[in-house]
């Protein structure tokens, strides 16, 4: 294509033509995130080192009318790095460094680029760490995780990536950069975090650093079902103890990980929970044993004796999403949230659609705060499994809705659940925030497609629409 040709002629001079891929089978390797059933090979992938570079990559698709979207490490779950065939794709891989650690102020200041894991790498010696910790830490990085505000097992306990971020320096979709920090005013850095690259591209990052607790004390309990470690989650949160992480799985994923990493997992079990206490020393001594109490009817309850027994009980629940790859040759990792409450209720409906459908659905979960993640198990070899595994994973997602309950709670909604925004949201609820992004990006070039089911009709001006557009009045398109 020729307008991308000349594009990438351009990208060559600001980056160096070594850190501009257009072959063929070099662009390949990004056809896709962690969301492998979505592919599209990207028109031209850039591979940046400064915020300067950024800025005029940006201006650069700007000027020639080319969408771009950013991608981190590309583990996201929701296919919000999926690249555009027509476009460019920015990769923050090569901006890597921790620039600051800023004991004192509890923050520190890195490049998009830095795998999460890194910064609490970084600031361990002094005492910190970051706290959000998405099951992927080791590789993905800090600009996905602002924006997807990535959670985490100890998000239920230290809030999600919002909660740790300071201030994000941003290249603005007209190639501007500015520094988006808490203050007074619109709250532009809350818009931001979460907003799925759609808002700009994050290009330094100063987040909160969190002390590193005086004890942490970790259990693995075995349950002969769901409902009964259910109970127990329940009955810890009503007990008023706030757990670091409670965490759940089911007999297949518990299946999966002991194929994949050999956890030793209590052997039987229908489920088991990993309860995770920190803080002080005397008052986790004390709640450790109410959470024993609570866990009363576990046939199995192991006590982590040290870090090493206690990276053992989190290697199977870390390991979980890819561990289902020696179960299953696709799945599909779902993220759903339900009020914990209604926990029974949604997971025997979740498997009555798997038997419905046949097709198989492990779960794992943050159990503490309701988020689910069915992982729906399907062989893409075979003809329709993909579609049938869609079709269950769209049902579970409806399954949430009717329970008051959200399409994610923490891989965002990309390009897997655009089409579920209108039935948690209504049409003036999408409207008004496509007006946000229109405010930020009105050329709509900043990763356009994800998040909103159609942007728009063919014709139709971004912003508040003015009544039903022709197409859709005389029924010749829909919309979803
Ligand atoms: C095995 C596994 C386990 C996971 N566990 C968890 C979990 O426990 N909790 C959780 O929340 N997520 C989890 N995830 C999902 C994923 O790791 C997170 O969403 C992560 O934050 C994505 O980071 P990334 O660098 O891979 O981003 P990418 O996949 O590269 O991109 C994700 C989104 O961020 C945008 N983006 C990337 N960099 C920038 C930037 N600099 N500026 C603006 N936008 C940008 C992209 O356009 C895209 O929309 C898991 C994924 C896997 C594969």
């Amino acid at each position: 294509m020729a307008l991308l040709d000349g594009l990438a002629a351009r990208l060559r001079e600001i980056v160096g033509a070594e850190s501009v891929i257009t072959d063929p089978a070099e662009l390949a390797t990004y056809d896709c995130d962690g969301l492998t059933y979505h592919r599209a090979t990207p028109g031209v992938v850039v591979l940046p080192d400064t915020t300067e570079q950024i800025a005029a990559i940006v201006r650069a698709c700007a000027g020639a009318g080319v969408p771009y979207v950013a991608r981190g490490s590309g583990t996201g779950l929701s296919g919000g790095a999926l690249p555009r065939t027509d476009g460019v794709l920015i990769v923050t891989s090569r901006m890597r460094r921790v620039l600051e650690v800023d004991a004192a102020n509890q923050r520190a200041v890195v490049e998009p680029g830095v795998i999460n894991l890194d910064v609490t790498r970084a600031a361990r010696p002094y005492g910190y760490y970051f706290a959000p910790d998405p099951s992927s830490q080791q590789v993905c990085s800090i600009g996905g995780n602002v924006a997807e505000n990535s959670g985490g097992a100890h998000c239920l306990k230290y809030g999600f990536t919002v909660n740790h971020v300071l201030a994000c320096e941003v290249v603005t979709p007209d190639g501007e950069i500015v520094e988006l920090t808490e203050g007074p005013g619109y709250d532009l850095l809350g818009a931001f975090v979460g907003s799925e690259g759609t808002l700009g591209i994050t290009t330094k990052v100063t987040v909160r650093l969190t002390r590193l607790p005086e004890s942490v004390r970790t259990l693995l309990a075995g349950f002969d079902s769901m409902e009964r470690a259910g109970a127990a989650v329940s009955a810890i949160i009503a007990d008023g103890v706030v757990p670091a992480a409670i965490e759940m799985m089911d007999a297949l994923s518990i299946e999966a990980a002991e194929a994949a990493v050999s956890c030793g997992y209590p052997p039987g079990a229908g489920a088991v929970l990993i309860v995770e206490l920190d803080g002080p020393a005397p008052e986790v001594d004390v709640q450790f044993e109410r959470v024993k109490e609570l866990c009363a009817e576990a046939f199995e309850l192991r006590v982590a004796a040290d870090d090493v027994e206690r990276g053992l009980i989190w290697r199977g629940r870390k390991s979980a999403f890819a561990a289902v790859g020696r179960i299953s040759p696709d799945y599909i990792v779902q993220d759903g949230v339900i009020p914990r409450t209604t926990l029974p209720q949604v997971l025997a409906r979740i498997d009555a659609i798997s038997r419905e459908h046949g097709v198989r659905v492990a779960n794992v979960f943050h159990a503490g705060d309701g988020n689910l993640h069915p992982l729906v198990l399907f062989d893409g070899a075979e003809a329709g499994a993909g579609e049938r595994a869609e079709e269950v994973s769209g049902r579970i997602l409806d399954l949430c809705i009717e329970h008051g309950g959200s399409i994610t709670g923490e891989h965002g909604v990309g390009i897997d659940k655009a089409r579920h925004m209108p039935r948690m949201f209504t049409g003036e609820d999408l409207d008004t925030m496509q007006m946000v992004r229109c405010a930020f990006d009105p050329a709509g070039l900043c990763n356009p497609g994800k998040i909103y089911p159609t942007p728009r009709l063919c014709g139709e001006a971004p912003g508040r629409r003015k009544g039903v557009h022709p197409l859709v009045g005389s029924g010749k398109a829909d919309l979803f």
